[in-house]
């Protein structure tokens, strides 16, 4: 018998590599990624692009904290948004697929939006598990749904996905091998698009900044050519590129001034003010 793709640990970790970082996933309960999806319950774990509002810093310090966190929640929401709105002409009969998918908050962002089905991944069994009772406890569990699975090799028929995307999930796999997936899953037509920090070719190699975010998450930031690379590679063609690295600076600025820190804001601002480092989303035709 072939063990399911769901069952625990079965064939879904194919290296000590994958299994640290599923390690990594499974513990994490950063304040910053739990206290901002307490705000209206969408969790997510990605950055906010964006004006902030300097006023939250104002006024009585006892509310001080608890309007940062909406504020930043609201900058991550409108990254979550701007990603959605490249997915392309969705509808509910359509299905696509959340490439490491975290609680799942870019998830049900897209099924709101486009009452498509959607299908979030993660090798964390804990974002899993949290992000399935999330879709139970909004009532679109049968629209909605997580699976402890590698985007490497997802299992999910080719052709059957009408878009796919990776939020800030790319550095933890090579690109060769993601795109040979989602070009397989994506049907003639169907986009694909990645929000994703890249290290900038034009300053060179990776800067020490970048160095401290790669080790700070185990992850490896890969440089901008490597996406369009990989992309033409595999029948991936853009259709769109955005520049949000000045649009980042005021959530990592905000951020660094609350009680939310984890310790690598300022590595982020120094990488993206000194040009090393970029925040790009890209989206792409499959054809
Ligand atoms: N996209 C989410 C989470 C980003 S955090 C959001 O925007 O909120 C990175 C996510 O990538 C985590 O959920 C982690 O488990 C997942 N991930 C890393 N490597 C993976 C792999 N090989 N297959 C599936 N998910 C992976």
């Amino acid at each position: 018998m072939t063990p399911s793709q769901d069952a625990p640990g079965t064939g879904v970790l194919t290296s000590r590599y994958q299994r640290s970082v599923a390690a990594y996933w499974n513990q994490e309960k950063n304040p910053v990624n739990l206290r901002l999806g307490e705000v209206d319950g969408t969790y997510h774990h990605h950055y906010g692009i964006g004006q902030a509002d300097w006023s939250v810093l104002d006024g009585p310090e006892s509310s001080r904290e608890e309007r940062v966190v909406r504020e930043l929640h609201r900058l991550e929401c409108a990254q979550a948004d701007l990603l959605a709105d490249h997915l392309g002409d969705l509808g509910p009969g359509h299905r696509v697929l959340d490439a490491g998918c975290g609680r799942g908050g870019g998830s049900f962002v897209a099924h709101q939006r486009y009452g498509c089905r959607v299908d979030g991944i993660s090798i964390s069994e804990s974002q899993v598990a949290f992000a399935n009772e999330q879709a139970r406890q909004r009532g679109v569990a049968q629209e909605v749904r997580f699976h402890f699975r590698n985007m490497l090799d997802t299992g999910f028929p080719a052709g059957s996905m009408s878009a796919i995307w990776n939020n800030e999930s790319t550095m933890y796999v090579e690109l060769a091998l993601l795109f040979a997936e989602h070009a397989r899953l994506l049907r003639r037509g169907g986009r694909y698009v990645t929000i994703t920090g890249c290290y900038n070719d034009a300053y060179g190699l990776p800067s020490r900044a970048v160095s401290e975010i790669n080790a700070h998450y185990i992850c490896h930031v890969h440089p901008r050519s490597t996406y369009f690379k990989e992309l033409a590679a595999h029948r991936l063609v853009p259709v769109g590129v955005v520049d949000l690295t000045a649009a980042a600076i005021p959530y990592w600025e905000l951020r660094g001034r609350s009680a939310l820190t984890t310790g690598i804001e300022d590595a982020f601002l120094e990488a993206y003010k000194g040009g090393s480092f970029q925040y790009l989303l890209i989206a792409a035709d499959r054809v």
